[in-house]
């Protein structure tokens, strides 16, 4: 499947969270992964003809939003980011002209990314990027013996900018998992584990 370049194929969106990245954060979930980890949380975001097309234009206005409303920065997971690259640079370019930081996590290694002729424009826009395909036999310890956010130790957390320092006490915090509603659904996003911490409820529409 290719993808327009002001379209991107959507699974889901939290407006504001504080579980997916320092501080609070718009994150996306991008429909369609072919790397299909055992073990994947996201099963249901493997399917490329899932999800909902949005225009970069709907996801700019959320942008906007979400940056008025005070939220430091967007994350961009799924799914699998780079099976959608043209599109996501786009993303990453808007949140960053908007002032906002840019996080992502993709099952590819930065060496991979590197490799790929598509890659660069998205991996210019990434301000941290988590690499490496989910490993269930070699799981990441909780924090504080383990890293916030990564799932197994094969996993890395690359700085490619100075907006975050490896030495952030965020970096180390305990994980969450947030409950929302939306839409008339609730959703559940965060640290799909025992260790992590609830952090309650938000209710987004009445
Ligand atoms: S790369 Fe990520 S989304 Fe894709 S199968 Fe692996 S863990 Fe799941």
């Amino acid at each position: 499947m290719t993808y327009s370049h002001d379209v991107l194929r959507v699974a889901t969106i939290s407006p504001d969270t504080e579980a997916e990245g320092p501080g609070r954060r718009w994150a996306i979930w991008l429909q369609g992964c072919s790397l299909r980890c055992a073990a994947c949380c996201n099963p249901e975001m493997f399917d490329p003809r899932r999800g909902t097309e949005t225009t970069l234009a709907v996801l700019d206005a959320q942008l906007v939003a979400a940056r008025t409303a005070g939220v430091e920065g967007i994350t961009v997971l799924g799914g699998e980011p780079f099976e959608q690259p043209a599109g996501a640079a786009a993303l990453a370019e808007a949140a960053h002209a908007h002032g906002l930081t840019v996080m992502v996590f993709s099952g590819y290694e930065l060496a991979e990314l590197r490799a790929r002729p598509d890659g660069a424009r998205f991996l210019a826009a990434i301000d941290l990027l988590v690499d490496g395909r989910y490993d269930r036999t070699r799981p990441e310890p909780p924090p504080p013996l383990g890293r916030r956010w990564i799932g197994s130790t094969n996993q890395t957390m690359h700085h490619l900018t100075e907006a975050y320092r490896a030495d952030d006490p965020r970096m180390r915090a305990a994980n969450t998992i947030e409950i929302h509603w939306k839409d008339g659904q609730l959703l559940i996003n965060g640290w799909p584990s025992a260790d992590a911490l609830v952090r309650g409820i938000r209710t987004k529409e009445p």
